[in-house]
């Protein structure tokens, strides 16, 4: 992989696409990666299904919250 030591995991993108967005992928990045906790159950396991849809795999309900994380 070339141009990976500024951009981080946005550097795929390639250049053009501006020092914002690239900070923003790579902040949105991070934080997909880290396993959200339920509401519901208080347990981590939760996953986005779409963009503010999520989904609890220990007891199975499912909500809408922010379309990347659950709180912020
Ligand atoms: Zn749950």
């Amino acid at each position: 992989m070339v141009r990976t030591k500024k951009v981080k995991a946005a550097g795929r993108f390639g250049a053009g696409y501006g020092t914002y967005l690239r900070n923003r992928l790579n902040a949105v990045e991070i934080l997909q990666r880290v396993k959200q906790s339920c509401p519901h159950c208080k347990k981590p396991g939760v996953k986005r299904l779409a963009a503010g849809i999520w989904h609890c795999e220990k007891c199975g309900v499912q909500f809408a919250g922010h379309a990347y994380t659950l709180n912020k």
